[in-house]
């Protein structure tokens, strides 16, 4: 019998176990799935802190925990990995005696967070006081002094600063549970770069074609220009994009008729494109616009926290959410945006809890950070549901005990993070796992022990050791801010 059989026979057999739908039964008191229905393969996972044993060996991985997996949340499942870093099995099943055995009562495994949107070589410094000004659009702030706009927002002009601080950054995103990003330039550091091609390469797109993103797609990098009209033929005939490749281009980035223009100018170059297409931002679409994405299937990349402090609005989520466009999150850059991407879906939360009346749940703010990113880009199947034949790309939280999804989505931070893998290998975890699973290569322990806890970090790229990293002085963030919540107090629309 194949292993890939054996699998699908031991996932039949789960799925015959009786599913228990939040919030009623036992399942729900014992771990509320926040919309995700809860199945229970021993009780004795939940309502307690996470602590973490390993035994066993072989090729293969095993972890128990609380699982998210396809969609399900199982107390006590199982999630098997293979050699090669691809999901085997997830789901009230038994560990193999022939795996490496991570024992975590207390944890949640999670597929790792998909950070959409980040412009990886700006995400390096935070604003003296947050922007007060309010814009339409963002040529209105874009070549505005630091001083006139409040914040500094420039890339160091140095390529070796530059590469410095971006590590950084990637550093800052892995350790907090994300493993891919797109806006990551051609860094290759500690998760995922969605630009890159996966083959032969653990930190590329898994799939091996390159995710092309764009800043600028109707081409006004270089001007204050807004668009008067909508787009001539001319005009749609120049936003460049691959036509085999996904493409995650800037639109509507603003509230002004000009940022609504770029919507149907974007759509109208897309027409006839057949792979995946998000926008990022979309603050500006309007309802006739949500028509044409929902027909042309684009995605749109929400980031709030930047586009409050910003524009003091967002994209329409209500009206998105009503017509089925697939949404996910992105952190923009640290000078308007969040710290990581758990910071940007609790902005999200709160504008939700403030102003949708609730309309998210936790599993649609999870989907969002997991499955429903890696279906924007076409990468469903591959990441971000821990299902499988996946990757096993996944984030490793401490439940500290607490009774639901969203209250583990409202209070973990950096603390909570115990472990990130990308492609079943480590890229943070506790130094005290050192040596026990698969890593990426280029770990060094974390001289900072971040939050009181003394971390391995893995995947940094071998020109620049941690060491390197940490010295460089531009990069301004203090970490340490990872250790709490970011405050939402900027979430809000004005
Ligand atoms: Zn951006």
């Amino acid at each position: 019998m194949t292993k890939t059989l054996l699998a699908c026979l031991t996932l039949a057999l789960a799925a015959c176990a009786p599913l228990v739908p939040a919030p009623f039964g036992r399942a729900a008191a014992l771990l509320d799935g926040g919309g995700y229905p809860t199945q229970v393969c021993d009780a004795a996972y939940a309502g307690r802190a996470a602590a973490c044993s390993f035994s066993g060996s072989g090729e293969r991985q095993a972890i128990r925990a609380n699982l998210i997996s396809a969609g399900r949340l199982f107390i006590g499942g199982t999630l098997v990995i293979n050699a090669d870093g691809r999901i085997e099995a997830a789901g009230c099943v038994p560990p193999p005696s022939d795996a490496v055995l991570l024992d975590c009562p207390g944890a949640l495994v999670s597929a790792g967070w998909m950070n959409l949107h980040e412009h990886i070589d700006y995400s390096y410094q935070q604003p003296a006081a947050p922007p007060v000004l309010k814009w339409a659009h963002r040529n209105e702030w874009r070549r505005l002094s630091a001083a006139e706009r409040g914040f500094e927002g420039d890339a160091p002009k140095d390529k070796a600063v530059a590469a410095e601080v971006s590590e950084r950054a990637m550093l800052r995103h892995a350790m907090s549970g994300t493993t891919a990003v797109s806006g990551a330039k051609d860094y290759q550091a500690f998760a995922r770069n969605l630009k890159l091609p996966g083959e032969g390469n653990p930190l590329g797109a898994p799939f091996g074609l390159p995710l092309l993103d764009n800043t600028f797609p109707v081409g006004d990098a270089g001007s204050m220009a807004v668009l008067p009209a909508p787009c001539t033929a001319q005009q749609v005939a120049a936003v460049r994009f691959t036509p085999a490749n996904g493409f995650i281009p800037h639109v509507g980035e603003g509230t002004n008729e000009g940022a609504r223009h770029e919507v149907d100018c974007v759509l109208d170059a897309i027409r006839a494109k057949l792979t995946p297409s998000v926008f990022i931002h979309g603050v500006a679409i309007s309802p006739a616009q949500i028509s044409r994405l929902q027909a042309q299937s684009v995605a749109v990349v929400l980031s709030p926290r930047s586009n409050f402090q910003l524009y003091g609005a967002t994209a329409p989520v209500t009206a998105l959410k009503a017509a089925g466009v697939t949404l996910a999150i992105g952190t923009d850059w640290s000078p308007s945006g969040s710290l990581t991407v758990l910071d940007e879906a609790r902005c999200l939360e709160r504008y939700n809890r403030d102003a949708l009346h609730g309309l998210l749940t936790p599993s649609d703010l999870h989907r969002m950070m997991t499955s429903d990113g890696a279906r924007a880009v076409g990468l469903a199947g591959q990441v971000g549901a821990l299902a499988h034949g996946e990757w096993a790309d996944l984030v490793i939280l401490d439940t500290e005990g607490r009774r639901s999804l969203g209250e583990i989505l409202a209070q973990s931070a950096l603390p909570q993070t115990l472990a990130v893998l990308v492609g079943g290998r480590v890229s943070s975890a506790p130094i005290a796992w050192a040596g026990h699973l698969p890593q990426l290569e280029g770990c060094s322990p974390d001289p900072r022990e971040l939050c009181g806890t003394p971390r391995l970090v893995c995947g940094a790229n071998a020109q620049r050791p941690l060491q390197q990293l940490l010295r460089q002085a531009t990069y301004t963030i203090d970490d340490s801010r990872l250790c709490r919540p970011q405050a939402t107090d900027d979430c809000v629309a004005k």
